[in-house]
């Protein structure tokens, strides 16, 4: 069966905005930072705001010279971090290359930090705190799960790729003892021997490797559910990093691209947008 992200993240931003509709006063906010001119970022950037304003969160979007210098968009970030009108503050990545990523990801508020990517964060997550901001990818594949009524608990995990914002925080999510989570987690990564037959053992297989194709019938088991992440650029649109046709027939589960994974991205993003702004909100 397929996993539609797309439905699934309607139906989440729908009832956001119903929620949103019954705020008085002031609204969440989402402050969104874009250095440079990179094509897939600004395609990122007006999707996540459209996002925004088709649930009523308010955003800001800030364009900044590809030229910048790292104190001068720390300082752009500064302003965001005492603003008490801003709920989230999301840097788009890839920032250009003379500009420290790990110090911007640092410098952003971690109450704000609705991308999750903090070390704060990162932190909480792993050793299972609730109060922090989980990352969006992940989080949105185990909300996937959840609403789907698709138990992963004492399964094999078996998960392609260790980046910091999906393979590393997947497995941390998956590993926790909590509902939709409890699974058996391996991780494979470019330097991991017998790719395919560790693929073949895994219950649940998520691919975020960003390789074409890499998934192929023969690595998958008899009614495992396959979650691809890839996001790549070929000629014609975008490909996964699963091989949907010819994997889809021996799956329980799959999630298609685009229409998988992706929506889900955006919608975590506005979830924990309204969540940093109920925190706020309490918090006065
Ligand atoms: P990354 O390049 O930071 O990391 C890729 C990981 O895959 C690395 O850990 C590397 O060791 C591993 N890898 C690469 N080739 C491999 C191979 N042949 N065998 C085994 N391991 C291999 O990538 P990322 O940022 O995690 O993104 C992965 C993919 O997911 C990309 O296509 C990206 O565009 C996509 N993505 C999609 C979403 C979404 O919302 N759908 C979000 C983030 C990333």
């Amino acid at each position: 069966m397929i996993l539609d992200g797309t439905a699934i993240a309607t139906e989440i931003q729908h009832e956001m905005r119903q929620e949103i509709e019954k705020i008085p006063g002031r609204k969440p906010c989402l402050a969104v930072i874009l250095v440079g001119d990179h094509p897939s970022s600004s395609i990122y950037v007006n999707r996540k705001t459209k996002a925004c304003e088709a649930v009523g969160i308010k955003s800001i979007k800030r364009h900044l010279p590809p030229s910048i210098s790292e104190d001068a968009l720390l300082m752009e970030i500064e302003q965001y971090n005492v603003n008490p009108e801003i709920d989230g503050i999301l840097v788009q990545l890839p920032l250009p290359s003379h500009i420290n990523t790990t110090r911007v990801t640092r410098w952003i508020d971690p109450d704000k930090d609705v991308d999750g990517f903090h070390p704060i964060n990162m932190g909480k997550m792993l050793i299972g705190e609730s109060d922090g901001f989980l990352p969006c990818t992940p989080l949105g594949i185990q909300t996937m799960l959840k609403r789907s009524g698709i138990s992963v608990t004492g399964k094999h995990a078996v998960i392609l790729g260790r980046s910091n914002i999906v393979g590393k925080p997947m497995a941390a999510l998956l590993m926790q003892n909590t509902p939709y989570a409890n699974a058996t987690v391996t991780i494979l990564h470019r330097q991991s021997p017998h790719i395919p037959e560790v693929c073949r053992q895994a219950d649940l297989l998520i691919a975020a490797i960003g390789q074409p194709h890499f998934v192929k019938a023969d690595m998958v088991k008899e009614g495992a559910i396959v979650i691809d992440v890839g996001i790549n650029k070929v000629s014609g649109g975008i490909m996964g990093d699963v091989d949907f046709e010819h994997v889809k027939a021996k799956c329980s589960w799959i999630t298609p691209v685009p229409g998988g994974v992706g929506p889900m991205t955006i919608a975590m993003l506005l979830t924990n947008t309204l969540k940093s702004f109920k925190n706020r909100v309490k918090g006065t």
